[in-house]
């Protein structure tokens, strides 16, 4: 299994670490032409969005992306890459790839509560522990989004066909079992791919 991890800014070597622990390759995505290779899933990571968002346009990559997650590619993002999939920010005009019908709010938890550390169920997983840093949080989903995880009755974990997208960082603590759950959605769309193409 090949994952590809957006490597412009924010925090992709702790997803690759992961990953490749988990028995996975990974492959960085810095420039366009990184973009034609072929990989089973993609990870964006968290960062800043808004550098994050103007990267992808200056190094015209923006396109190429956001069509293979509307094609279907697995995609799991974390903290300021859930803000790059959300449709709309409640608190900043701003939008990017727009493919995951979530309303969110940047920043949401304030100064003062900036990072702090919590441990919440997440469906299909038990309680897990989750890191929040600058985190943003989901306001509103539409009716076909899966609600995974909350923390203080703020959704954080969200699941929409293809994409998985959490405000906090399973990459920053040890526990494999987000990043496991992203394997077998990609796992389960190789097999799907498999049967189309025999
Ligand atoms: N506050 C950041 C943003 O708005 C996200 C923080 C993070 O990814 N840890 O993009």
């Amino acid at each position: 299994m090949k994952i590809a991890v957006l490597a412009v800014q924010g925090d992709f070597a702790e997803h690759k670490k992961m990953l490749e622990n988990l028995g996975a390759s990974c492959v960085e995505l810095r420039k366009k032409e990184d973009l034609f290779q072929k990989y089973d899933g993609i990870i964006l990571p968290g960062g800043e969005s808004t550098v994050q968002g103007k990267l992808l346009r200056e190094l015209d990559m923006f396109d190429s992306l956001k069509r293979q997650i509307e094609d279907g590619l697995p995609v799991m993002a974390t903290c300021a890459g859930l803000i790059l999939l959300a449709e709309n920010i409640e608190n900043d005009d701003r939008k990017y790839l727009k493919t995951l019908p979530v309303t969110v709010k940047r920043n949401a938890y304030g100064r003062q509560l900036g990072s702090f550390h919590a441990e919440n169920e997440f469906k299909g997983l038990c309680i897990i522990p989750m890191t929040f840093i600058r985190a943003p949080y989901i306001k509103s989903v539409s009716d076909e989004v899966e609600i995974l995880a909350k923390e203080n009755e703020h959704i954080v974990a969200v699941r929409y066909m293809n994409q998985l997208a959490m405000s906090f960082h399973p990459e920053l603590d040890e526990d494999e079992r987000v990043h496991k759950y992203f394997m077998e959605m990609v796992q389960e769309y190789k097999k799907i791919l498999a049967c189309c193409t025999h």
